[in-house]
Parts: C-alpha cells; structure tokens; sequence
C-alpha cells in the first residue's frame, strides 16, 4: 500500500485539512503505469481530468485546438502532462494524437473524448440553423467517432482499454438546451453504447459522462449571452440554483473523479454505461398538483 501512496502529499495536506482518510482515499494511485490522451483538455472538465489522472500516477497527452492555453496547463500538471495541437474536427489530427501518444509513451489506456462546443441558435427547430447544426455535430459527435476509431485501433491488439466520452443530461432531458447541442449530446450516448457491443470482444471498455451544468468557460460565454450585462458571479449563481441537490454543486472535479473511476480498473466490468452526474436532476420531477387549501 504505501508504494502507491504519495507520502508526501499525504502528510502536507493531512496537516493542511485534517481529513486524512479522504487524503489516503484521494493518494491511492489508480493509474498507475497507464497512458492517457484527453481531447478538450486545456480547460475546463478535461483539465480538471488531466489533474486528476496525473495525480493518480498517469501520464497524460493534453489534445486541444488552444495551443496557448495548451501549453500553459500541461506546465501546470508537471512533467507527466505533455499537449499536442488536435482539431477533432480533423480525423489526421486525432490520428497524428494517438500516433503520438503510442510513440511517446508505447501504449494507449484511456482515450478520453471530451472536446465539445455549444452554439447559440434560434430556440425553435423551424428555425434551426443547419450550417451550424453540421459545424456543432463535426466536434461534439463526429470528433468522438474518429477518437473512438482511432483509440480503438491502437487498444485492439493489446486487447485492453477504457474509452470514455463527454455526454451531456442534456441529451437525456429535452429542453435543458438548445436543439444543436441536446441532439448531440444523446448522439453520443448512442455512439457509446454502439462501440461497446463490439470492443467488449476485444478487451475495451466504452462509457459515458452526462454532467449537469458547470460555469465552465463554454457555458459561461452561452451564460453571457441570455444575461448581457449581468455579472459573472450572478450568473454562476443562476447555474448552481438550477441544480436538484440542495447543499452542494456540479464541479468539474465531480466529473473527474467520474473519469478516474470509469478509467481505473474499480470499474474494470463496467462497460457501455452512461455515468450521470447531476444530483438527481434527470430523475426528479414535480407534479404540479396544487396545494390542497387551493383544492375547492
Ligand atoms: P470548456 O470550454 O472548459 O472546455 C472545452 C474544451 O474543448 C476547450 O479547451 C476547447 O478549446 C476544446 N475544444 C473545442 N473545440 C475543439 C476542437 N474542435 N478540437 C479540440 N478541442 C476543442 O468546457 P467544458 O465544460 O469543460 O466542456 C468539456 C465537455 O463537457 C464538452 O464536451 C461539453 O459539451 C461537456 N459538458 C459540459 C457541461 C458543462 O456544464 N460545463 C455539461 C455537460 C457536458
């Protein structure tokens, strides 16, 4: 046990916190020796994966069209991280980001398809606009195809693997977001299930997260556009108050930890399943019966 245990860590932040046990819990390396390539991982959900799956023993390729900011998170994560320009729009691209990651660290365990935009639209579906429709659909589902089909390809003859996409309770619930993305989003959980029926023969597991809203920057610039002029504290507030579960809110640490578990081999049997993290959201619906003093 105590090979796995960052002793060091453990002892700063026992002191810092005091919450020992989940400072073990947390320091327990559970990707140990395996490779990882994070598409959208300069920011956001991807960055805070990428933290994690390094604190966890990992070595991570960060893929991302923001070369800049890129480069400044793998900085951040230290000498396990390394980025690599990739436009999932680009089958060359996610092909070249596998190719590297192979060369560079001999193998591929966890591919992790996580890019995605959302774009403002008009609200009814008469008025979709289908240019935007195919640019949305070319990185939120297209982008996860070809990084399935390339992380597949270099996973088969090692016949081991876990595949992971970023879905969406967008894609569960209609009317949670626009059209363009909502489509998108239970695209993906389809691709996912369609994938796993067949890596399942050869070792690779295939899953999904469907997070609820987090203020990251994509939200936060859809966020600025319905409240122009409103403060980005307020409008972090209105995202949070929209959750179901009272006391707490979604982070991209949630979904991190969603990611090191559907990664690691606690979830070693878990395989074509879509791993919703929203406090309840998608099973809780009031019936709007009227009070009963209302009743006459
Ligand atoms: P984010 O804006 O912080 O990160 C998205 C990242 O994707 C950015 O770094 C961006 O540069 C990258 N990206 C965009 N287009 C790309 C492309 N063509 N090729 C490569 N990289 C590209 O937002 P986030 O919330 O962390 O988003 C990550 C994923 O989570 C997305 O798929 C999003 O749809 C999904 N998601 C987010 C929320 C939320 O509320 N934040 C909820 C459900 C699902």
């Amino acid at each position: 046990l105590s090979n796995s245990i960052n002793q060091n860590a453990i002892s700063r932040f026992s002191t810092d916190t005091g919450r020992c046990d989940q400072v073990l819990l947390d320091y327990l390396k559970k990707l140990e020796g395996k490779v990882a390539l994070i598409t959208g991982a300069a920011s956001g959900i991807g960055k805070a994966t990428a933290a994690k799956f390094v604190t966890h023993g990992a070595k991570v390729v960060i893929a991302d069209i923001q070369h800049q900011l890129g480069q400044e998170t793998t900085e951040e994560l230290g000498p396990d991280a390394i980025f690599i320009p990739c436009d999932v729009t680009k089958e060359s691209d996610i092909s070249n980001a596998v190719n590297f990651t192979v060369s560079r660290f001999n193998q591929l365990d966890i591919m992790y398809n996580n890019a995605g935009v959302a774009c403002r639209t008009p609200p009814s579906i008469t008025d979709l606009d289908l240019d935007v429709f195919d640019r949305v659909m070319s990185i939120n589902v297209r982008g996860v195809v070809a990084g399935i089909k390339h992380g597949a390809r270099v996973m088969i003859p090692r016949r081991t693997g876990s595949i992971l996409c970023t879905a969406s309770i967008t894609g569960l619930v209609g009317g949670t977001a626009q059209h363009t993305y909502s489509i998108s989003k239970s695209t993906v959980i389809g691709i996912v299930r369609s994938a796993a029926a067949e890596l399942c023969r050869h070792g690779i597991r295939v899953n999904s997260i469907s997070p609820f809203a987090i203020p990251t920057p994509f939200v936060m610039d859809e966020m600025r556009q319905i409240y122009r002029g409103v403060e980005d504290s307020r409008i972090e507030k209105i995202l949070h108050d929209a959750g179901a579960l009272v006391g707490d809110n979604c982070e991209t640490s949630d979904i991190a930890n969603a990611a090191l578990y559907l990664a690691s081999d606690d979830a070693k049997y878990v395989n074509g399943h879509n791993l919703v993290v929203d406090g309840g959201f998608t099973v809780m619906k009031s019936l709007a019966l009227p009070a009963p003093d209302q009743v006459y």
